[in-house]
């Protein structure tokens, strides 16, 4: 964690599905409001499959946000008051998360964003690398591979689509570690 004061920063929270980066995205925005300090969340249009006005964990952890459309929505919804600024699925946001994010850390905002960092075939997931590349603070987050129980830095998709963006969950995707993921499965 970092000594609050006027000066803005970026940390990223990223792994594979089910690792818990919403998880603990919401665990550091309720500390955020426990310091008292003014949040916004914010998730891309894409990912309203559980709620459209919360981000919803895959063990149902909740917490209130806003939908845009893209980044761009993120600097027109903001209240200049916000003193921490939350986005979730910053794989689904596209390349203009990076401006976006520095901009409100340049602007004294403590940024915290949680997103995929590859992407079902094991490729870097864009925007997120770039985001890596601006961050002050990097978290990865490993899930349970479901073949062998170690940790997984993977999404194995289970369906047959060659789409970048299939949108779901439990029965569509599963973590797997490094030696059980295979991507041309
Ligand atoms: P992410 O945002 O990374 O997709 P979530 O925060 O939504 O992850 O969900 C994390 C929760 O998912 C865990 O706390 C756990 O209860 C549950 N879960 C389901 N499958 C797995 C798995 N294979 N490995 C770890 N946690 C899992
Ligand atoms: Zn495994």
């Amino acid at each position: 964690d970092f000594i609050s004061g006027h000066v803005g920063w970026i940390e990223v929270v990223c792994g594979p599905m089910f690792s818990g980066k919403s998880e603990e995205l919401i665990r550091r925005l309720r500390r955020a409001l426990i310091a008292r300090k003014r949040v916004q969340v914010f998730k891309p249009v894409i990912d309203i499959r559980y709620s459209a006005d919360e981000i919803v964990s895959h063990a149902d952890v909740r917490m209130r946000s806003e939908v845009v459309q893209g980044p761009a929505e993120i600097l027109t919804r903001l209240d200049w008051r916000t003193q921490v600024v939350g986005i979730d699925e910053a794989n689904f946001m596209g390349q203009d998360l990076v401006g976006v994010a520095q901009q409100l850390a340049d602007s004294g905002k403590q940024v915290i964003i949680a997103g995929l960092d590859t992407d079902y075939m094991g490729r870097p997931f864009p925007p997120v690398p770039d985001l890596l590349c601006v961050a002050e603070s990097i978290t990865k987050t490993l899930a349970i591979c479901l073949r062998c129980g170690n940790p997984a830095k993977h999404t194995q998709r289970l369906v047959d689509s060659s789409d970048l963006i299939v949108v779901g969950a439990t029965g569509m995707y599963e973590a797997r570690c490094r030696h059980c993921f295979d991507p041309g499965a």
